[in-house]
């Protein structure tokens, strides 16, 4: 019989094992069209059609606004919600995030089994494609606004309807998830209200 340090030792050594296990999984990339993807849980293999359906769908919808994805954009899924973090610097509970034309994402099976994963597609794919120069806010709710998300805010107040929208766009640099999620559904109201008035290709065009 072991005794309780040897016991101890060997749960450490075994997690130890398993985490550099993890580590060590070499990177796999699927590349279809413009899109390449890059993850490292084995678990995601079975969300990339999802991603590529997404994507071409986003493809198509942003061309009927006017809008392009660039020729080559490259999508990195993380393998935790801490290596997200990591990458990115941004909160835990972002969904992803990103800059010109690299996508940084959450582990595709853990968006997937939220049903997060088209509605995140959609959103960075708009991201890609945004005009240069628009405004944060405006950015996001027309994100939120041609991902779909918009469709499940609650209609009640988000209680920031009198703030500026420059005040809205700092706002939405807020690591608080709290003021961060009304501070989104705002933006999307403030979009979704432009588009209805004077439809995408003006609002795009500013
Ligand atoms: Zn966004």
């Amino acid at each position: 019989m072991k005794g309780a340090s040897e016991v101890r030792r060997w749960a450490l050594l075994a997690l130890l094992l398993a985490s550099a296990g993890q580590s060590a999984a070499a990177p796999a990339e699927v590349r279809r069209g413009g899109l390449s993807v890059v993850y490292t849980d084995a678990r995601d293999r079975a969300e990339l059609s999802t991603v590529f359906l997404a994507w071409n769908g986003a493809v198509r919808d942003l061309r009927a606004r006017g809008l392009s994805v660039p020729a080559a954009v490259s999508l990195r899924a993380a393998g935790s919600a801490a290596d997200f973090a990591a990458r990115t610097g941004e909160p835990a509970g972002i969904a992803a995030s990103t800059r010109g034309n690299v996508i940084y994402t959450q582990r595709l099976s853990a968006l997937g089994a939220h049903g997060l994963l088209p509605f995140t597609i959609r959103h960075e794919a708009f991201h890609t494609a945004q005009p240069a120069g628009l405004a944060r806010w405006l950015a996001e709710g027309l994100a939120r606004t041609f991902s779909g998300e918009a469709l499940s805010d609650p209609p009640a107040p988000t209680g920031l309807e009198g703030v500026p929208d420059a005040s809205l766009s700092a706002r939405l640099l807020a690591r608080d998830p709290v003021l961060l999620n009304a501070a989104y559904r705002e933006a999307t109201r403030r979009a979704r209200l432009l588009v209805h008035r004077r439809g995408w290709r003006s609002v795009l065009g500013g």
